[in-house]
């Protein structure tokens, strides 16, 4: 154990010269001592567990508060110990990780509800300290190494709590290590059968196709240094399995058909050397159409930044290469954690989840605002509908991107861009061509909504196809409004006005085609 210790104050130490190891040992000292004949299922002693997620964390480059708050992590709910004593030894900062952990952690919600609720307090922890989130990340990870020491029902629903939870949660966060480090070790326990099928199918295709990547990987750099261009590394990388699992039933659960089981990652010292790798390799190979995709230009809404294309390669096979930069790569890997690396408090990274993530800040405050049970609950599955549909790239007239749910309507675009757009949409045109209200849009669309100012409300018959809880919201809270505004008017008019008042349905019926919901003056 302390041979262990020492290790990771030496791993903390190669990226963090000016880290406070002592601060570190003596951390473990606390928690050693305050777990102090605990077990863990597997029989061994509790400590080992804080000890792996402070590994983990080490491993992600982690500043040293988090990581301290990582070796206490269980030591307010599991021993006598409170968050007041370790605000005492370590400091405000590590004691408000911790009780942040606690929380996160006394979920002991049974049936549908668990599922939601556990997923409002990764948000709302979320949103007041990404740091908590991190640690609950590493808790996770070695909950899910050392699954097999439990029964079988508990391991089926950890593993099935990390796959719809934790992994959306970290690809959200642009952390795509710690999501297929997450994914592959719950798919053995969620799936067990499929996992098998998967691995061995995996296996036998990945070292056919090993051999050939590797030929492959020597032909490309010769090209580019011909081309002198300075290559950083190029390295095949291996699809993980979880993500081939769901390409595969995508695709009739034939492997043929997936062409990124192994794909070749070149690294380019900048952004023109990527795009000067991507026609050297098009001059070689000539490029399947639509499938060239520009995520440097065009970043993914969790901020993946790389070019992809996929060519008909030697001896016709299918190739899918990746170019980005280093920093690219940190980022794609490590996501919102690579903002960490000279950022000890973690206010940057903060700060970079705010920007890139304003959703989530959203999100924590909606659940603030609602009081109503139902509305709560109600609102808590169209959050999670919006965070973990797949999402869709919408160009407006203008060229900006609109990032929108899959199957989001024309509808969902307007109140995207503006409330008023939404409110007052009659008709939108998709790639120049005339669709209704309620047709999907396709990422790449371009789209241009025709709005008639004369529109006084939103049509409530949009809330049966609409994807995006913002519309809802909206929508929901105009008909309100006119509601109350046509009983207001009708209350005046029974005082002795003599106006007309023609009700919200009646008019749609008598007038389908524009849908207008005109109250008559
Ligand atoms: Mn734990």
């Amino acid at each position: 154990m302390r041979g262990r210790v020492e290790n990771l104050l030496e791993k903390i130490h190669s990226y963090n010269p000016k880290a406070d190891l002592d601060m570190v040992r003596l951390a473990f000292e606390f928690a050693e001592h305050a777990h102090k004949g605990q077990m863990r299922s597997s029989g061994e002693p509790y400590i080992i567990h804080p000890l792996a997620a402070a590994e983990i964390l080490a491993d992600m480059k982690l500043p040293t508060n988090i990581i301290i708050a990582g070796l206490l992590h269980d030591v307010p709910e599991d021993t006598p110990v409170t968050i007041a004593d370790i605000r005492k030894n370590f400091g405000d900062d590590v004691a408000s990780m911790v009780s942040g952990i606690t929380k996160l952690g006394k979920l002991k919600y049974r049936g549908v509800d668990r599922y939601i609720e556990n997923l409002r307090k990764m948000f709302v922890a979320m949103a007041s300290d990404v740091r908590v989130i991190m640690i609950k990340f590493a808790d996770r990870i070695h909950n899910l190494e050392t699954l097999g020491a439990l029964p079988p029902n508990k391991q089926k629903r950890v593993a099935m709590e990390s796959l719809e939870i934790y992994a959306p949660i970290a690809n959200r966060l642009g952390m795509n290590e710690m999501r297929t480090r997450i994914e592959d070790l719950a798919f053995r326990y969620a799936m067990p059968k499929e996992y098998e099928w998967a691995s061995s199918l995996a296996s036998k295709a990945a070292s056919a196709k090993e051999r050939y990547i590797a030929r492959i990987k020597s032909v490309i750099e010769k090209d580019l240094r011909d081309a002198h261009l300075p290559i950083v590394q190029i390295q095949g990388r291996v699809k993980h399995l979880y993500s081939l699992y769901q390409k595969l039933l995508k695709h009739e659960r034939d492997i043929v058909q997936i062409h990124d089981l192994v794909a070749l990652r070149v690294l380019m010292p900048s952004v023109g050397d990527c795009y000067a790798a991507l026609g050297i390799i098009h001059q070689r190979w000539k490029p399947l159409s639509g499938r060239i995709k520009d995520y440097i230009a065009q970043p993914k809404p969790n901020g993946y930044k790389s070019l992809h294309t996929t060519v008909f390669c030697d001896e016709g096979e299918i190739v899918e290469f990746q170019i980005r930069t280093v920093e690219m790569h940190e980022e794609a890997e490590r996501g919102i954690a690579a903002h960490w690396r000279y950022d000890e408090d973690g206010k940057q990274a903060q700060a970079a989840l705010a920007a890139q993530l304003g959703w989530v800040k959203d999100l924590a405050e909606n659940q603030r605002q609602i009081r109503d049970n139902d509305a709560y609950l109600e609102s808590l599955e169209t959050m999670k509908i919006d965070v973990f549909q797949n999402r869709i790239f919408v160009f407006t007239p203008k060229g900006d991107v609109i990032d929108l749910p899959e199957g989001a309507t024309p509808v969902d675009f307007g109140y995207a861009i503006h409330t008023d757009i939404g409110n007052t949409c009659v008709g939108a045109r998709v790639n120049d061509q005339i669709v209704s209200l309620d047709s999907p849009l396709h990422s790449g669309d371009y789209c241009e909504i025709i709005v008639d100012k004369n529109r006084k409300a939103p049509n409530p018959d949009w809330l049966t196809f609409i994807k995006t809880s913002h519309a809802r919201s909206h929508i929901r809270t105009m008909a309100k409004s006119k509601l109350n505004k046509w009983l207001k008017d009708l209350s005046d008019a029974e005082d002795g006005e003599q106006k007309k008042y023609v009700p919200p349905s009646a008019k749609t019926a008598r007038n389908p085609k524009s849908r207008k919901q005109k109250p008559s003056k």
